[in-house]
């Protein structure tokens, strides 16, 4: 059944479901509660599927603190919209009004602001209290809601929407395989899954975040921020005194832990230098879990998956695909994508 996309803003979300039982959640006072006793409270108008002490606190305290940072209403630069396009694919960028799509590791809502102007009606999902940066950056309306909740045991039930989206995400969580089987669950017959991760390269490996990731990710965020705010205060102003002698700024690379900008996005101002590096040498040094995967190893994930038209390339961030659910699946019962 192909459904009539004009009219999908008058049909419901796809309805919450117990991650555990995949029954109905039925809203009690200020809560879920599925019929087999569990209950999922909401908290500041945000549903929690969520126990505390997820690996993902510190992504919490960095998102709060950098909530704006990388929002391209707020440094004036197409950099997430750009990014989001390009991963989706010009085809499908030009449809996605009105489709329900399901944002995974939404952070503070780069993409989520980015996919909202094209007229989706997006679920934004992130394991950690991100999610009330990206409430407060982008309030929950009748083509936005967010939700807490894991990856791994999303509160829907499979094959609920037209297009699955997460990128900067996979590489972050425990095992990537499993992460892709459970965001591909939720692609409908005929919908699409747009993912990327991070790949191998020689400065992965030779960079020494690789080490020093060791001792920052044990600090507790009250600690970690200030502590990797120290570092990039060290370290920035060399990058900087090097900014247009690439050759300097490569050997500088091998051996700060400090992550910039001044070669891939030369239009970023001072300020904004700072705030990107900031966040991003704290994210790639207090993440538990970071992978590298190549892009024959993405693709051969996806096709042991079932999906179709994969495509599959290196980008910016590493390896970047996204690829289709065949409309007619074995086991399809549910509703089929309009894609
Ligand atoms: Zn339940």
């Amino acid at each position: 059944m192909v459904m009539n996309r004009a009219s999908a803003l008058e049909t419901p979300w796809p309805p919450w479901h117990c991650p555990r039982h995949q029954l109905p959640l039925q809203p009690a006072s200020e809560s879920l509660a599925c019929a087999q006793g569990e209950s999922f409270s909401f908290h500041l108008g945000i549903p929690r599927f969520v126990s505390p002490g997820h690996y993902a606190t510190a992504f919490g305290a960095q998102w709060k603190r950098y909530r704006r940072t990388q929002l391209d209403s707020y440094t004036g630069h197409p950099l997430s919209r750009d990014r989001a396009r390009r991963a989706i694919g010009e085809e499908l960028w030009s449809r996605l009004a009105g489709l329900d799509l399901l944002e995974c590791g939404c952070g503070a809502g780069r993409f989520t602001e980015v996919l909202l102007q094209q007229g989706a009606r997006v679920t934004s999902v992130d394991l950690s209290e991100a999610v009330e940066a990206n409430q407060e950056n982008l309030p929950q309306s009748r083509t936005h809601r967010i939700a807490q909740a894991d990856i791994l045991q999303l509160p829907f039930l499979p094959e609920s929407f037209d297009l699955v989206f997460c990128l900067g995400v996979i590489q972050h969580t425990p095992s990537p395989e499993t992460t892709l089987a459970s965001l591909y669950s939720q692609v409908r017959p005929g919908g699409a899954l747009v993912v990327d991760h991070y790949a191998h390269s020689l400065s992965w490996y030779t960079k020494s975040a690789f080490l020093l990731r060791y001792y920052y990710r044990r600090l507790p965020p009250a600690k970690g921020l200030p502590a990797i705010e120290r570092l990039v205060d060290r370290w920035l102003p060399l990058h900087e005194k090097v900014r247009r002698f690439r050759p300097a700024q490569i050997v500088l690379s091998r051996v700060s832990p400090v992550l910039c900008y001044y070669h891939a996005l030369p239009q970023l101002s001072d300020d904004l230098q700072r705030e990107w590096a900031l966040l991003d040498t704290h994210d790639s040094l207090t993440c538990w879990y970071c992978h590298a995967r190549s892009r024959r190893a993405v693709r051969a994930a996806l096709q042991r998956l079932g999906a179709e038209a994969i495509w599959c390339e290196y980008g910016e961030n590493g390896v970047v695909a996204r690829a289709r659910r065949p409309l007619l699946s074995a086991h399809t019962a549910g509703q089929s994508s309009g894609l």
